[in-house]
C-alpha cells in the first residue's frame, strides 16, 4: 500500500490548528522569545528521496538541543564506543539542565542529550577538531546539503549572557575531571552549536541518514555504521524528549529529538525522516503542535517502530 503522505500532512495541519494557542514560547534565552508563536511547518523526506511538506517548512529557526544529536554523531565518528567512558546512556528522569544528579553521580552525565552530557560531547569535539566551531558547522552543512547553514551569533551571545546553569554544569564537570578543555571554551562551543538555524526541510534531510542505514541519501557517504545508527536511534527514543521521552515513545513511537526553539525531528528507520516546527512548548519543553502532529502521523500511517 502506498501512503499518501501529502494528504496526511494536510489533514494534520487542519486537525492541530484548534490547539495553536496552547503552550508558551521559551523565554529563558531572551533572543528566542522574539519568535512569532504562530509559526508551524512540517517537512518529511523518504529514503526514496520523495518530499512532502506543509506550512512554514522553509523558514529558519533555532535548532537548540536538536544539535546535540549531530555533535554526538561527530564525536562517535572520531572516538567510537570510547565516549561512553565519560557519559552514560540512561534516561535522566530529571530536567535537562539539572545539577543535582550530576553531583551525586560524580560528574558522569546520565546521557548525551541532557546539557551536562552535551557539554562533555562539546569538550570531545574541541579536543579532536582543528577549528572546532567551523569544522562542526561544515559537518552539519554536509549532512543538510546546504552550505548556507550558520550559527545565529545573537542567539549564542544571548545564551552566553544568561547561561548561568550551563556555566554551573560545566564547572561541576571540570571539578570532577570530566572536561579536558577550558570551561569558557566548552561553553562557547556549546552555545554556538545550539544557535544553529535550520528549516524543517534542511533538518529532515540532515537526519535522513538515521533512517538510511547511516548513509547520506544521494551522496552515498557513510556517516555512521548501521550498528552506531541503531544505538543512536535507541538513545533518541529513550532520551530525546527531556523528561517526556516516555510520553513521546508512548504517543508517537519514533526515535527523535526536540529543542526549545520548537523544533522536533523524528525518524522512521528505513522509511523517512520528518521535522516539525512550532514555537509554543508544553511544560516539559516540547513543542505542543509538533508532538500532536507526529502522534497523528504515526496513527494515520499506521507505522511506528512498534
Ligand atoms: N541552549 C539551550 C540550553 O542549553 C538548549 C535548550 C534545549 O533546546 O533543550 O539551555
Amino acid at each position: 500500500m502506498t501512503i499518501n503522505y501529502q494528504q496526511i500532512l494536510d489533514e494534520i495541519r487542519r486537525e492541530v490548528s484548534p490547539f495553536s494557542d496552547e503552550g508558551k514560547v521559551a523565554d529563558f534565552i531572551p533572543e528566542l522569545a522574539l519568535v512569532n508563536p504562530a509559526k508551524f511547518g512540517i517537512h518529511l523526506i523518504t529514503t526514496e528521496g520523495d518530499r512532502f511538506s506543509t506550512g512554514d517548512e522553509d523558514e529558519k529557526f533555532s535548532i537548540q538541543s536538536i544539535s546535540k544529536v549531530l555533535s554526538l554523531s561527530l564525536a562517535i565518528k572520531f572516538s567510537g564506543e570510547k565516549i561512553w567512558e565519560r557519559i552514560d546512556v540512561e534516561p535522566s528522569g530529571n530536567a535537562f539542565n539539572s545539577l543535582i544528579q550530576l553531583e551525586y553521580e560524580h560528574g558522569k552525565p546520565r546521557n548525551p542529550f541532557i546539557n551536562a552530557g552535551a557539554l562533555v560531547v562539546a569538550d570531545m569535539l574541541i579536543s579532536n577538531l582543528a577549528e572546532p566551531k567551523e569544522d562542526f558547522l561544515e559537518f552539519v552543512r554536509n549532512l543538510a546539503d546546504c552550505p548556507e547553514i550558520d550559527f545565529n551569533y545573537k542567539v549564542a551571545q544571548s545564551e552566553k549572557s544568561h547561561g548561568f546553569r550551563n556555566a554551573a554544569l560545566a564547572n561541576l564537570l571540570k571539578s570532577f575531571g570530566n572536561l579536558e578543555n577550558d570551561v569558557e571554551q566548552v561553553l562557547d562551543f556549546y552555545f554556538h552549536q545550539c544557535s544553529i538555524e535550520m528549516t524543517c526541510r534542511e533538518l529532515a534531510y540532515s537526519f535522513l541518514f538515521f533512517a538510511n542505514e547511516g548513509k547520506i541519501l544521494h551522496k552515498d557517504e557513510q556517516i555512521l555504521t548501521q550498528s552506531q545508527i541503531k544505538r543512536l536511534n535507541a538513545l533518541m527514543l529513550t532520551c530525546g524528549f527531556y523528561d517526556e521521552s516516555g510520553e513521546f515513545a508512548y504517543e508517537v513511537g519514533l526515535p527523535g529529538k526536540s529543542g526549545i526553539g520548537g523544533g522536533i525531528v523524528a525518524v522512521h528507520p528505513k522509511t523517512y525522516s520528518v521535522a516539525t516546527w512550532s514555537p509554543r512548548l508544553n511544560e516539559k519543553g516540547n513543542s505542543v503542535l509538533g508532538m500532536r502532529s507526529l502522534e497523528l502521523l504515526t496513527t494515520k500511517t499506521g507505522m511506528s517502530v512498534f
